[in-house]
């Protein structure tokens, strides 16, 4: 069962701020635009907010709302944005256990003290995890209907996307079906298979860099929450636990999964053109060739090489060149299918690997990309750029991935020779 309120609208990417002091709400605002990037609107009264709110609330998916306002001093402003169906983050300069209890049962997702500079990275920090969370998954594992339920709903505020298993068969079920879950927090005591063995299941086939696991029970001494992390959980929560203290676990793992990720990431991509970098094509690639050599299906191999680039650089500056790098490759990326790999092979140089594609039509696809490169006027500043590609490709199987890039190499080298802004193609049955 998958949460898909109207949140998940893809529409809705601003922030609103209610705040009344100005100096508080510019430094969000500024903090949120920067390091977020989400553009965010302001209000300073209730009133100001109420017409702001008259007209499509959905743009919001997000509500900062201080508690007291000129012209409502008693929280009012929280029932409002919420009865628009907007999430809610409040903050305010009091702690008090009452409105404390008031604010988390009118279901806010955190409420903040406005007390230290630190305040506004925090909000900023809480805003990204939201906007993170609306598209990530995550499992509840737990044969209790009552408990299962208190923790759906408590992710469910966090805005992530909640399924629900009642035994550990049935998570595993669903993780097959959903292999991109990111967080299962699991029960202990549960019949056939109990939150241990699940946990020690599912580490089988998914690392932490996959997904994090929170293991929570009612029967806890600290004999359980080790051998859960030994079992391979990430955290582990006694119950009963505050529910900020669950949400900011649950938030804490999630992070950890995505800098991981991020991490992994990084060490496959190129940093300027964010293609996949040469080492991703030569060990995916391998594993493209054992496959594509083991089902006799055809394998193509194209090096792409900017023309004279060297020229762009002297002429236009290394900064306008980069340009024209990332130009490049993004045209080349949403010219292949996603399962064919494009990448960084050098400089200015890529190379494209893809399986299961005629001649004909890699001839024909080719020679439009070649074309549309060779169209494409690229900004920079007040003037624009253009630059044409040499093309090397081979269609025919060899021993080895390497001898057919070397292949592809020599073609590029005619093509180089031939004029440059051509496509030359080695394929069977030609010497
Ligand atoms: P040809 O048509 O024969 O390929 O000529 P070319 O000028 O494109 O080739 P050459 O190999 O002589 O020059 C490639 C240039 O690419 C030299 C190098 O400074 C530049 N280059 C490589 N990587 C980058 C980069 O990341 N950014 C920028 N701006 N330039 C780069
Ligand atoms: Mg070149
Ligand atoms: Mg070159």
């Amino acid at each position: 069962m998958s949460d898909s309120r109207m949140y998940l609208n893809e529409g809705s990417f601003k922030v609103l701020i209610v705040e009344d002091a100005k100096i508080i709400a510019n430094a969000l605002k500024r903090d949120i635009e920067k390091k977020l990037g989400l553009e965010v609107e302001l209000a300073s009264t209730m009133i100001e907010a109420v017409n702001l709110l008259e007209e499509r609330p959905d743009r919001f998916f997000l509500g900062l709302l201080d508690l007291n306002l000129p012209d409502a001093q008693h929280g009012e402003i929280v029932d409002f944005v919420i009865g628009k169906d907007i999430p809610v983050i409040v903050f305010t300069a009091l702690f008090e256990e009452e409105i404390r209890t008031q604010m988390l049962n009118k279901k806010v997702i955190d409420y903040v003290l406005k007390d230290s500079p630190s305040t506004i990275s925090y909000l900023t920090s809480l805003v990204h995890r939201i906007k993170n969370n609306i598209h990530t998954k995550t499992l509840v594992v737990d044969d209790s209907k009552s408990s299962r339920k208190h923790l759906v709903d408590l992710l469910r505020l966090q805005r992530l996307q909640v399924f629900e298993a009642e035994s550990g068969v049935e998570a595993l079920a669903l993780l097959d079906k959903y292999p991109d879950i990111s967080l299962v927090v699991t029960d202990y005591h549960m019949e056939t298979m109990d939150g241990l063995e699940l946990t020690h299941n599912i580490r089988k086939k998914y690392s932490h860099e996959d997904l994090a696991i929170i293991g929570v029970s009612s029967y806890g001494n600290n004999v359980i929450s080790a051998k859960f992390i030994k079992h391979g959980a990430n955290d582990f929560l006694n119950k009963p636990f505050l529910a900020e203290e669950f949400s900011c676990r649950v938030s804490q793992n999630l992070t950890i999964v995505e800098t991981i990720r991020k991490l992994a990431d990084f060490s496959i991509r190129d940093a300027l053109t964010e293609l996949h970098n040469r080492r991703y094509l030569m060990d995916t690639g391998k594993q493209l060739f054992a496959s594509a050599t083991r089902k006799q299906i055809n394998l193509g191999v194209c090096l792409v090489d900017i023309d004279h680039f060297k020229a762009v650089n002297d002429t236009y500056g290394h900064e306008a060149g980069d340009i024209v790098l990332k130009y490049i490759s993004t045209i080349l990326k949403n010219n292949f299918r996603k399962t064919d790999i494009v990448s960084r092979f050098g400089g200015e140089e890529f190379c494209i690997l893809w399986v299961n594609m005629t001649i004909e039509r890699a001839k024909e696809n080719l020679e439009l990309l070649r074309a549309k490169i060779a169209a494409e006027k690229i900004k920079f500043g007040n003037t624009t750029i253009s630059v044409t590609a040499s093309f090397g490709v081979t269609l025919q199987l060899e021993d080895t991935l390497e001898i057919m890039i070397a292949k592809a190499d020599k073609k590029l080298y005619e093509a180089k020779n031939g004029g440059r802004n051509r496509v030359e193609i080695n394929y069977a049955g030609q010497k």
